[in-house]
């Protein structure tokens, strides 16, 4: 992890304005989604990227009914779609 060397307060509400500069760089906008982690007692701050459903990854996604599939399980569903089909449902 990098320092930046900038130090906020928290404001009464909570909240820390994440620095122009910052945002420049990392190609955060307004509305942007971001999401939180604690990393022992650390708060790590990262531009949301939607993660598979089934394995975690993340990159090219498909979204279905609100959730996000990779190509490589839709790849594994397409594939084991043959053999649920073969067999019999208990
Ligand atoms: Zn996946």
């Amino acid at each position: 992890m990098k320092s930046t060397g900038i130090v906020r307060n928290i404001d009464p509400l909570g909240r820390v304005v994440l620095p122009m500069e910052l945002r420049k760089i990392l190609d955060l906008k307004v509305q942007d989604p971001v999401e939180i982690f604690t990393h022992g007692s650390d708060v790590v701050i990262r531009k949301y990227r939607p993660s598979c459903v089934f394995c975690n990854r993340d990159g090219s996604m498909l979204q279905f009914k609100g959730l996000y599939v990779c190509s490589h399980c839709i790849a594994e569903l397409a594939s084991s779609e043959e053999d649920f089909t073969e067999n019999e449902i208990l």
